[in-house]
Order: structure tokens, then sequence, then C-alpha cells
């Protein structure tokens, strides 16, 4: 359930918020001045901010700043007064979308679905654009960083995960130790061709169903490994 931030002082614009976005199925929660709604838009996960210029404390202006910094949840602006929204256009603050009081709630909840579809829609696709690199039961998720073998999660440090993901990218292609001590380790960073030893054990030690016979990284002698196809 998408979850919504009301950040707005008086108490009965607020209730009535709720009443009606909780109507259209989404979970509504409510904070009356401004530091205490910043705190918590930025501590907790929503999906969109509801929020009113004029606050006792921390304005609308600074929170949706302070907001924006961090996050890109769409936050809707409410002010009683049309010359505010033109002030808050003009800052620039990133807020997504303005309404002036009064308004109706159903205007209101049809806005909030507009942005919130609008909001999960890019979230959605962002996700879509992860690089993925798979091979037999392989999973590599280069922009999460997440491995999975046969659909079970492994966990790699960050040079074992690096090897494996620069040997996958390049299947059958045989790299010697110093090359591939080159490609994943910094030339100054401590260590030798030995690291590079160690490091395909312990990625075998998590991938390999045999260690005594590799399916995925194969050991040519004399010369390095390669990753099999
Ligand atoms: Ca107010």
């Amino acid at each position: 359930m998408s979850r919504i931030l009301i950040i707005e002082d008086e108490e009965a614009i607020a209730d009535l918020e709720k009443d009606y976005l909780e109507l259209s199925e989404f979970e509504v929660e409510i904070e009356n001045t401004g530091d205490k709604g910043l705190a918590r838009a930025l501590s907790e996960d929503f999906d969109l901010i509801i929020l009113d210029l004029m606050l006792p404390g921390v304005d609308g202006f600074e929170v949706c700043r302070r907001i924006r910094e961090t996050k890109d949840i769409p936050i809707l602006m409410v002010s009683a007064k049309k010359e505010d929204i033109d002030k808050i256009r003009g800052l620039g603050l990133g807020a997504d979308d303005y309404i002036t009081k009064p308004f109706s709630p159903s205007e209101l909840v049809a806005r909030v679905k507009a942005h919130m579809a609008r909001y999960h829609r890019l979230v959605g696709s962002q996700a879509q654009t992860n690089e993925i690199v798979e091979i037999r039961g392989i999973r590599i998720d280069k922009t999460a960083r997440r491995v999975t073998i046969d659909g079970e999660e492994k966990t790699f440090t960050t040079k074992e995960f690096d090897l494996l993901t620069f040997l996958a990218e390049h299947p059958n292609h045989v790299f010697t130790k110093e090359e591939l001590f080159r490609e994943i380790w910094d030339m100054d960073s401590i260590g030798d061709i030995a690291t590079v030893t160690v490091h395909i054990k312990k990625i075998r030690e998590k991938i390999e169903f045999d260690t005594a016979k590799p399916q995925y990284i194969e050991t040519i002698w004399g010369v390095g490994y390669r990753f099999k196809v």
C-alpha cells in the first residue's frame, strides 16, 4: 500500500485530506509542524508528501528544499494564497505540484493518484535498466551488486564481486593472474598475484557445486583463468 505523509497544521484540513485519501486505499500519516514532518519525511519511506506552505517553525519552503536534497518522491504543495504558488514556482524548490486552498478533496485525490502513478512508472523504469549478466544459472546484477546462483543469493566481497563480474563479462577469454590483478586491483594496492588465486578460490566456494571440478571458472594451467560458457 502506498504511504502518504500530510504535513499540515490545520487539523480539520489534515483530517479531511486523510479521510478522502484513505477511501482511495492510501495509508496516511499526519504531522502538524514543519520540524516533525521533515524528520519523518527524511527517516521513513513515503510515496508522496502533501505539504502545507504556512507551518509553525520550519515552513513549507524549507521543508520542501530539505526533502529534495535527498529524496525524489512527489511533493504536492498546498497554500491558501495564489501568490504563494507563484513564489514557490519562482523559487524552483522542486515541488511537483501546487494546490490552492480551498480545493475539493476529489481534486486532491486525483492529483495524488496522477503523481503517484508517474513516480512509480519512473522508479519502475529505472529498475528495468539494471545491468544484468546472466550465464548458466549465475545472475549478476551489476547495478544492485547482487549475485544469485540458481535463484539463491550469495554474498561476495567487493573484489570478489568485481573479479567474478569481469570474468563473466568476458566468457571464454583466458586471463593471466597479472592481467586480472591489474584489472581489479589498483596498481598501488597492497598484494600481488597470489591475491587473485585466493579470490578465485573464495568465489568458487560460493558458485561451484564441486570446487574440485569447477563448472564456471576454469584454471588454465600455466596461464590463468577463464569463465566457461
Ligand atoms: Ca498552515
